[in-house]
């Protein structure tokens, strides 16, 4: 099946509230071109130097979002453009990516990365951590970005319970928190490849889909 096919089939299956990243991680210019030339205006990138390039290459058009870890020594090369960061997994992340904002007279839109799968190996605050810093006023102190919402990766599995679960308790936590102390919160980006379906009815706003539409990336 061609991009623009996939493409046009996930975005047929998504809810009138929930929108496509499109992941294109490791892949080159021409799958982005194509997928752009069919419509699709948002990419998700996780690596730093190969987001400059493709943003510089391509049309100016496009939302570019940042959904791998991010150094804070590398923030400033994206803070020029960056729409949406969905990987803020500390204070001291936040604070830099305020802090090149300002100097780019922006305010950046970012999102809490919500440890919520059983693995150990994933990365983000653990849903104490973001109640407790949700309720704080660390954020009120940091004008340069704004935290619309919470990402999350659910477990790797086949047990679809589960990730329902995982998924169920990010979607929990986010509306206790939009109806509490974050009426801002607008983004809820939960969803792969595998398990977009059961996190969009789950709630999700943001799906994150990169092998179904583009195949299997190189990493070489
Ligand atoms: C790579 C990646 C995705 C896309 O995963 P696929 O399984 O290829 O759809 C989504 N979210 C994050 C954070 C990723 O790093």
């Amino acid at each position: 099946m061609s991009i623009a096919k996939r493409i046009n089939e996930v975005t047929c299956h998504l809810s009138k509230d929930c929108r496509l990243v499109a992941v294109s991680k490791f892949q080159p210019i021409p799958p982005l071109q194509e997928a752009y030339n069919c419509g699709q205006r948002i990419f998700g990138e996780s690596k730093v130097q190969e987001l400059v390039e493709k943003e510089a290459a391509l049309p100016k058009d496009i939302e570019w979002h940042f959904i791998g870890h991010l150094q804070t020594n590398k923030v400033k090369y994206i803070a020029p453009f960056i729409s949406v960061i969905h990987s803020v997994d500390s204070l001291k992340l936040a604070k830099e990516i305020d802090k090149q904002a300002q100097k780019n007279s922006r305010v950046i839109d970012c999102l809490l990365e919500v440890h919520i799968a059983q693995e150990e190996s994933k990365q983000g605050f653990s849903i104490d951590e973001i109640k407790a810093l949700m309720n704080g006023k660390v954020f009120s102190e940091l004008p340069n970005i704004n935290i619309v919402g919470l990402m999350g990766m659910a477990s790797f599995t086949d047990d679809l319970e589960s990730v329902r679960k995982e998924f169920r308790s990010l979607s929990t936590l986010f509306y206790n928190l939009k109806e509490s102390v974050a009426p801002q919160f607008k983004e809820l980006s939960m969803g792969m490849s595998n398990d977009y379906i059961i996190a969009m009815e789950e709630g999700s706003t943001l799906v994150r889909i990169g092998t179904y539409l583009f195949g299997q990336r190189n990493y070489n």
